[in-house]
């Protein structure tokens, strides 16, 4: 039986993800190889590349003008390649916890950071009503922090480049890919398995914007652009996986259609929080992330938190545990997690509140 999965990320994949790679990992294709031992350099493994790339512009709406790129190194090297080549002296981040503070501890190694955070309220808020300066060469934001569950819903109008990390909202919602110079995060979400980095980056962005500093051949954003991703030898598998991905995505009606199961979901498990005597969000309302549901323990029950989590997996509800930073609980809702997954929770919920409150 598949259990009810809430892992972070990486996290539950939807069952033709599943199917369709661990086919072509025994056969691809009944060309007698697997995919894992294909050469990327092959004519079928370009045509995978190749529609990965036009099902991220056809599912996203990007426009004319676009880069879609795949890398190595994670969401966290990207917090240093961007610093490195688009930081001349001064840029912008919104500041909502781990991850940011990771993203500007690298762009500090390149000039100065302009901060504005939520860290007064322990990260329980998406920062809102902020100027910003047009002498930064670029504003970056966490358009979903994973580990606090706060998550933005606009695409913000500024007047210098914005840059968004989108590891763990991507795909769930339609984005105004217009507004953003570069969006980017790693896979292991809602996109594929861990192991490969997207970047969407505006060709003008990337092409005139780079900072006068010698930059490494693989630092640069350029060298993906002009190799198609494969100036080295790319993650064959998972660039397949994060195809399939998208033919999921788009077979289900697409983003917005995403965006509606997500708010089915989350609606569903916020309501039982909020109306449980025992379980409470620590998020502000309209700041509550779609895919990482966080909660704890009100002070009189917490030391029953491990015993939930307990409770909750023999009901295979599991990954409930919160990011070891900060205890409770997080219910991760990916898009390939399912009404029934939060259903099963919710229940576990409140069998647990009713015999032990
Ligand atoms: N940004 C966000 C919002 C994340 O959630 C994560 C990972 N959970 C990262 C960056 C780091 O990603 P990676 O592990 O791919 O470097």
């Amino acid at each position: 039986m598949r259990k009810h999965i809430f892992n972070a990320g990486p996290c539950k994949l939807s069952d033709s993800l599943l199917k369709n790679t661990s086919e072509a990992v025994l056969d691809w294709n009944g060309m007698g190889q697997s995919i894992l031992e294909v050469s990327h350099r092959g004519k079928e493994f370009q045509a995978v590349m190749d529609e990965a790339v036009s099902l991220m512009k056809e599912v996203l709406s990007i426009p004319e003008g676009y880069s879609v790129l795949f890398l190595g190194g994670g969401a966290s090297m990207q917090f240093a390649m961007i610093a490195y080549n688009f930081m001349k002296s001064k840029a912008m981040y919104i500041n909502t916890g781990t991850w940011s503070s990771k993203a500007i501890k690298e762009a500090k190694f390149w000039g100065e950071v302009l901060e504005v955070s939520s860290k007064d309220k322990d990260f329980t808020y998406y920062p809102k009503g902020y100027d910003v300066p047009n002498d930064m060469d670029y504003l970056h934001i966490t358009t979903n922090n994973t580990i606090r569950g706060t998550e933005i819903f606009e695409d913000l109008d500024v007047n210098i480049p914005l840059i968004a990390d989108m590891s763990s909202d991507f795909l769930s919602r339609p984005v105004d890919i217009a507004k953003y110079d570069m969006i980017y995060g790693g896979a292991q979400k809602n996109l594929g398995p861990a192991g490969v980095t997207f970047v969407i980056i505006k060709d003008s962005f990337m092409e005139e914007m780079v900072a006068d500093r010698p930059i490494p051949t693989m630092l640069q954003y350029k060298t993906y652009a002009d190799n198609g991703s494969m100036y080295n030898t790319p993650p064959v598998v998972n660039i397949f996986a994060v195809r399939e991905t998208l033919k999921w995505v788009k077979a289900m009606g697409g983003v917005a259609a995403m965006e509606k199961i997500a708010k089915e979901r989350a609606d569903l498990l916020y309501s039982a929080i909020d109306e449980s005597n025992m379980f409470v969000c620590p998020v502000v309302k309209e700041d509550r992330s779609l895919m990482n549901i966080v909660f704890v323990m009100k002070d009189e029950y917490k030391e029953k938190e491990a015993d939930f989590v307990a409770f909750a997996a023999e009901r295979n509800c599991v990954g409930i545990k919160g990011h070891r930073s900060v205890g409770g609980f997080r219910a991760s809702t990916y898009n390939a997690s399912t009404i029934e997954d939060v259903q099963a929770l919710v229940q576990a919920m409140k069998d647990f509140e009713a015999k032990n409150a």
